[in-house]
């Protein structure tokens, strides 16, 4: 099962075939980023795959849902390493015509007063019972508008404010006039995933030619991905003014007062149900909107994209159709222990076969393996496993090897610092302590990275980690975590039993006066004392915790399960699974 092949199953006629009847949609997702898989490079990282994987539950469970995004012709970037350690942003090549479906429809949306027109490409996702998911990616590069708009829908979290601005007026106005035109005019709710897509409420109001916000409200719900202040955009009104036609901009001030628009107020005020993404994160989110009404939905990952095929052929022998109901994995307890190392054994030569044609680094596949990738923002704190260097090597030298990979916001300065940092302790202590990072994360690289090590590591600075999910791909493959107490891994975690924690239980304190250099302490200790002994001395208790890791994790960190929350909590559909 590879998700190469979906992209074959398009073709303009089904493409056609499936717009005769839009009118049975009845959800409408909308996202600033979708990943469906790396060709498609139209993410950044976890809210954008994420975005792909609910998706692709949705189309498997036949749940009438449709997808909405930007094409992002230069995608986010490719990222090249110096040898010194430095990022480099390359823009991504790739040609939408050999993934996607250029569709005649055409709408408009006025921005600084001048009319853009914007048109879409289509998509179509098959799930596992053949139903199809369509997704559209809005793009403005059309030779009737000016170079400057033709720009507007290049680039993901590139430019200014202004530019996110116009970004997002696309998406959420002109999205919607595109799903109008193409003929969806049944859709109960419009899903915001992230607040980018808040101007839907504005557009909605506009289309009903009257206010009556509970009536807009009735069709949108709202879920929130992060209590970091930089993950919610806040336009000024001057900066409003000068983009947004007046009467949507006069509409905006009655809306949300005078104080400028911020996307997540939009989300809130105009939505009748909101999420958070664990159960951790919408006890921050109630503070930190001063809004009772953030209920959670914890995030899951697609059980069949983050399987590797090791894995997957020993769940379809004894756990036959977990590949559309993953609550099945419960069964994994049953699997045979040498069948479960002989997987997780090929998955490693797998990616030390990747890291040595890469990197010219040989690691050896008997010694413990920890894997560390995701964005390197600074609250994840990549380098924590650093702070105390000659620590490390005594507890580690010989026994363990270290595989980073992550790419950061090219605006990002102090993140860069932290690769560079990364880089540079590899080449002084990798003799002793190999350390690996590989260029480049995306999809791809995360499907071999999530399977082929031993144990995740993952050391944000608490309560900022909503979920994460990069850890849910991995108890999938039977990798367990080992991690700070924050988002999905407090609901995951069983000591000894599905991994280890990292500093303390999330109940202990307010962290407000927390030193962070007790995590790093906790972390040294633990892998002297649990993870390092277990590995070499008790493979058996190992390979049992594997176990407990998929049928405990995996059976539940799915989006088959969020897919089916969203379908009782929010969309208000009848559940209709195969
Ligand atoms: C899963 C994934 C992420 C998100 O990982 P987190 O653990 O949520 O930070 C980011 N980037 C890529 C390429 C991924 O596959």
């Amino acid at each position: 099962m590879s998700m190469l092949t979906y992209g074959e199953n398009i073709t303009t006629s089904m493409m056609t075939t499936f717009e005769r009847n839009p009118i049975f949609r009845s959800v409408a997702y909308f996202s600033m980023e979708i990943g469906i898989s790396h060709d498609l490079p139209t993410y950044s990282g976890g809210l954008g795959i994420l975005a792909g994987d609910i998706l692709k539950s949705a189309a498997d469970l036949g749940i009438p849902a449709v997808g909405v995004t930007l094409l992002y012709r230069k995608g986010y970037f490719r990222q090249e390493l110096t040898p010194e350690g430095r990022q480099i942003e390359k823009p991504v090549e790739w040609e939408p015509d050999k993934l996607l479906v250029r569709l005649d429809n055409q709408v408009s949306i006025v921005l600084e007063g001048r009319t853009i027109l914007v048109k879409a490409w289509g998509y179509i996702y098959n799930g596992h019972s053949g139903y199809p998911l369509p997704i559209y990616f809005l793009d403005t590069d059309i030779k009737d508008n000016s170079p400057s708009d033709r720009s507007l829908t290049w680039e993901l979290y590139g430019g200014d404010s202004r530019y996110r601005l116009c970004q997002e007026m696309i998406l959420g106005v002109a999205g919607l006039r595109l799903l109008r035109d193409l003929g969806y005019n049944n859709v109960k709710t419009f899903h915001l995933n992230e607040g980018h897509a808040g101007f839907i409420s504005l557009e909605l109001t506009r289309e009903l030619g009257y206010e009556d916000f509970d009536k807009v409200r009735d069709e949108v719900i709202f879920t929130t991905h992060t209590p970091v202040a930089a993950g919610h955009d806040y336009f000024p009104f001057d900066l409003i003014s000068s983009v947004v036609d007046d009467q949507n901009a006069t509409r905006l001030r009655r809306m949300l007062g005078g104080g400028g628009v911020s996307m997540t107020d939009l989300g809130l005020k105009f939505s009748h149900y909101v999420n958070a993404v664990s159960k951790k994160h919408a006890e921050v989110s109630r503070k930190m909107f001063g809004c009772e009404n953030v209920d959670f939905v914890t995030n899951g990952v697609h059980s069949t994209t983050w399987t590797c095929p090791g894995f997957a052929r020993l769940y379809d022998k004894y756990i036959p159709a977990w590949r559309n109901d993953p609550s099945r994995l419960v069964q994994a307890l049953q699997l045979p222990e040498a069948d479960i190392w002989k997987a997780h054994q090929a998955a490693k030569m797998r990616l030390f076969a990747r890291v040595l044609e890469e990197t010219g680094v040989e690691l050896d596949p008997d010694v413990l393996t920890i894997g560390f990738a995701r964005r390197t923002a600074t609250y994840k704190r990549a380098d924590l496993l650093f702070s105390d260097v000659k620590r490390l090597l005594d507890v580690g030298s010989g026994r363990v090897q270290f595989i980073f990979a992550g790419k950061a916001h090219p605006h990002d300065e102090p993140a860069k610092d932290i690769i560079k940092r990364i880089i540079d302790l590899s080449k002084e202590i990798g003799s002793a302590l190999p350390i690996v990072f590989m260029e480049n994360y995306n999809m791809e690289l995360a499907q071999i990275l999530t399977a082929g090590v031993d144990i995740w590591l993952n050391t944000p600075i608490r309560p900022r980690e909503a979920s994460g999910t990069s850890g849910m791909k991995c108890v999938h493959n039977g990798v367990m975590n080992f991690s700070v107490l924050d988002g999905w891994w407090i609901e995951g975690w069983i000591e000894d039993v599905t991994g280890w924690s990292i500093g303390p239980e999330p109940s202990e304190v307010d962290l407000i006066e927390y030193d962070e250099m007790q995590d790093a302490l906790d972390l040294y200790n633990k892998l002297e004392d649990k993870v390092i002994p277990t590995y070499y001395n008790d493979r058996r208790k190992w390979i049992w915790m594997m176990k407990h890791t998929i049928a405990l994790n995996a059976s539940y960190f799915n989006t088959h399960r969020v897919v089916k929350e969203y379908c009782e909590k929010a969309y208000g559909t009848v559940f209709r699974g195969h």
